[in-house]
């Protein structure tokens, strides 16, 4: 199987449930206090490796307790964290969530070293990222970090671009991507497109092909997802399944689908899987605790 490399972000999640946001200003007592691991890069290097993947991860995290935290956790998911650089002074990447009791929310991200990966960091990393045969990155890391992964990528590399949270993206970029998986939104937003159908998905999807990549997989929800490669487009659909949180949904499918390239499987069957372990996911609370294990995968895939 080939080596995956996953290139992003990882903090730590603070949620507090409460009867409603506080306004400025306001103090409420009496909220549920949790934490818990994510962070897009984070989330999908888990979801890669707990799928079958063979998976290197490359981040920044604060010389503090939360770093220390995550990378023993990527560890003890068998991920390869040579590549987790421990920033001297920036503190780890830390999101603070408000959740109220009608389900909105309301989110302050401090991304502390996240921020700091630096091309230099990507120059010395050379050899971890020219290695890969499946590399997957998304946009919480500067801009011109992603421009040197991409760059870097080995001729044969698949290049994965997860776009979000979104921005625009020039076609320097999009050009070397092979292939780019954004939502609805993340795909409207690139594209100018609106998205209500089948036809809309294939609208934008012609439009990113236009612009240099070969595949785009815009996900439609508990739908599934729209594929637009060289050889199909059409619908690969979901699985119906009692969502309970929806939460890092996109991060387990690129990472799951990250996997079944690696492993060569066709496109068609490798969004198939990527679907499924992404269903499993909203069937669990959180982030990087919903990714499911690739047993788990295989025998849902199985009733199937
Ligand atoms: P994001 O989490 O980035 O907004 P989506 O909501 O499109 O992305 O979900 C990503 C993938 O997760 C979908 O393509 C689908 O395979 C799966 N998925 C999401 N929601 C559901 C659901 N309610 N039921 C089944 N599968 C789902």
């Amino acid at each position: 199987m080939e080596r995956i490399v996953v290139v992003g972000s990882s903090n730590t999640d603070m949620i507090i449930k409460m009867q409603r946001i506080p306004k400025p200003g306001e103090t409420i007592i009496g909220g549920d206090f949790s934490m818990a691991a994510g962070g897009k890069g984070a989330n999908q290097a888990v979801a890669a490796a707990r799928s079958g993947g063979q998976v290197t991860f490359i981040a920044r995290v604060g010389n503090d307790l939360f770093g220390e935290q995550a990378i023993k956790a990527f560890a003890a998911d068998g991920i390869n964290v040579e590549g987790v650089i421990k920033d001297a002074s920036a503190p780890s990447g830390v999101a603070l969530i408000f959740v109220g009791n009608n389900g909105e929310n309301s989110i302050a991200v401090a991304s502390g070293a996240n921020a700091k990966l630096s091309v230099e960091d990507i120059e010395r990393t050379r050899d971890i990222i020219s290695s890969a045969g499946v590399l997957l990155i998304q946009l919480e890391t500067p801009i011109e970090t992603v421009k040197a992964v991409v760059q870097l990528a080995a001729s044969g590399a698949r290049v994965i671009l997860n776009p979000a949270p979104a921005q625009p993206l020039d076609n320097e970029i999009l050009r070397r991507v092979s292939i780019l998986t954004p939502n609805e939104s993340e795909a409207e937003l690139l594209t100018g497109v609106t998205i209500e159908n089948e036809a809309g998905a294939a609208t934008a999807a012609t439009a990113l092909r236009a612009r240099g990549v070969e595949t785009v997989l815009i996900t439609l929800g508990a739908q599934g997802t729209y594929v637009a490669g060289q050889d199909f487009c059409g619908i690969v659909p979901g699985f119906s399944v009692t969502p309970v949180d929806t939460t890092a949904a996109g991060d387990v499918f690129s990472g799951a689908l990250a996997v079944a390239l690696a492993e060569q499987k066709p496109l068609r069957e490798a969004v198939r899987f990527a679907n499924a372990a992404a269903a499993l996911s909203v069937t669990k609370l959180g982030a990087q605790p919903s990714a499911p294990y690739r047993p788990e995968i295989e025998a849902f895939l199985s009733t199937r």
